[in-house]
């Protein structure tokens, strides 16, 4: 048990933070993983599906002189799909420990890796796991928690040659708010689209123009996919249309959605094309090549939607 106590008290409303944290720091040093052997050794055909998956074309992963792509470090210790990983009681009683003090929750966060000296094909691998670290509680947007990282030192002939972290949050779930069913879904606004619902908001439809070679695009992308160019500007569409095509949902059922209704791929008059719904014609009286004209929609206190109307001419 290295030197831990044999006897432990159950995380009880008695102990102190503190207390329960200098339990959790206890386990730092401690094993993760027993002693692994690697299950093939550094190999060519790994390297070089690897590498194709990767698309990664250098030449220092071919030909008699190659080495291992350094990334594979972590690839050289997997058990496989038919091994379990050989964790350790100590790393099994941690986990337990947080999960009894109610951080049952778990999110991979990131790893990190060093490199000591290449891999090389034939180099057999033998690779230990040590619980490096346990943080004290932090909070974070997905609930209080703490950070655990393990450390697995890779060798190849016995030397050293990287270093592999792993850190995980063992949290409690933050209490979310209970969210009204049928509400529509929220666009998902980042950098890249904000101008687009920032038009929205103002009853503009904005298609993104390449102001190097001019293409219009949408959706909003970051750069031009004709000329790679990152500068751009904007139009505002005239809000003629036609239906390019459509479908019809009837199923599944979604809450927020009242089926069936069409949902229209709409070729608007500048040349580009938008998802959106064909409202003001029955669903099925809408037809390819049927002239549309855009409208906003409020669907909500905060959402308001481009939607296209069906024009009879
Ligand atoms: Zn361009």
């Amino acid at each position: 048990m290295n030197g831990e106590p044999e006897v432990h008290e159950k995380s009880g409303e008695s102990e102190r933070p503190e207390e329960f944290e200098a339990r959790l720091k206890a386990y730092e040093g401690r094993p993760a993983a027993a002693t692994g052997i690697g299950r093939d050794p550094v190999n060519q055909p790994m390297i070089r599906h690897w590498c194709e998956a990767m698309g990664d074309t250098s030449p220092a992963y071919t030909g008699p002189d190659a080495i291992a792509p350094p990334t594979m470090l972590q690839a050289w210790t997997m058990a496989g799909l038919t091994r379990r990983p050989e964790r350790t009681a100590a790393y099994d009683e941690l986990l337990r420990l947080l999960d009894e003090s109610g951080h049952d929750a778990v999110v991979a966060t990131d790893c990190e890796q060093e490199y000591l000296r290449p891999l090389r094909p034939g180099d057999a691998i033998t690779f230990d796991s040590v619980i490096e670290s346990v943080s004290g509680l932090k909070s974070t947007k997905l609930g209080a928690g703490y950070f655990v990282t393990t450390r697995t030192d890779i060798r190849a002939g016995g030397e050293l040659a990287g270093t592999h972290r792993f850190r995980i949050l063992k949290y409690a779930p933050a209490q979310r708010p209970p969210r009204p069913k049928d509400l529509r879904p929220r666009p998902v606004i980042n950098r890249d689209n904000a101008g687009f619902w920032e038009g929205v908001a103002r009853h503009e439809l904005l298609i993104q123009r390449c102001t190097g070679c001019g293409d219009l695009r949408f959706p909003w992308l970051p750069g031009c996919n004709s000329c790679g160019s990152p500068e751009w500007d904007t139009v505002a569409a005239s809000g003629e249309g036609t239906v390019y095509s459509y479908v019809v949902m009837h199923h599944p059922p979604f809450p927020a959605f009242d089926p069936p209704y069409a949902v229209g791929l709409i070729e608007l008059a500048e040349g580009v094309r938008i998802v959106s719904n064909v409202v003001g014609t029955p669903y099925d009286k809408v037809r390819i090549g049927m002239p549309v004209r855009l409208d906003f929609r409020r669907y909500d206190d905060e959402l308001v939607l481009p939607v296209f109307q069906g024009v009879t001419r």
